[in-house]
């Protein structure tokens, strides 16, 4: 059994609660575990399809680990949004 350690970061209310998108006349969804699917008959594969990489450019992604932390008053130092916080295991 893997051991996690959890801790408290902030991160993108797109990024905490997931995001739809529509591209191409498909709908994209953004799953809060980081995953992409598209309603696309290539969504599920491995690699994303195009209409998730297009996608992408519309969702938010900031997570303080990666990014590092929010901007004043708790907002999303890459679209302003505020931030909410969220367990994140290491
Ligand atoms: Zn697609
Ligand atoms: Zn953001």
């Amino acid at each position: 059994m893997p051991e996690f350690t959890f801790r408290t970061v902030a991160m993108c209310r797109d990024a905490a609660h997931g995001k739809i998108t529509n591209v191409g006349g498909f709908v994209q969804h953004f799953h809060t575990n980081g995953r992409a699917t598209c309603t696309c008959p290539a969504g599920n594969a491995t690699t994303p399809c195009d209409h998730i990489e297009e996608a992408r450019e519309l969702v938010c992604d900031y997570v303080e680990p990666v990014d590092g932390p929010p901007a004043p008053g708790n907002r999303c130092p890459k679209c302003g949004q505020p931030v909410v916080f969220s367990k994140w295991a290491e």
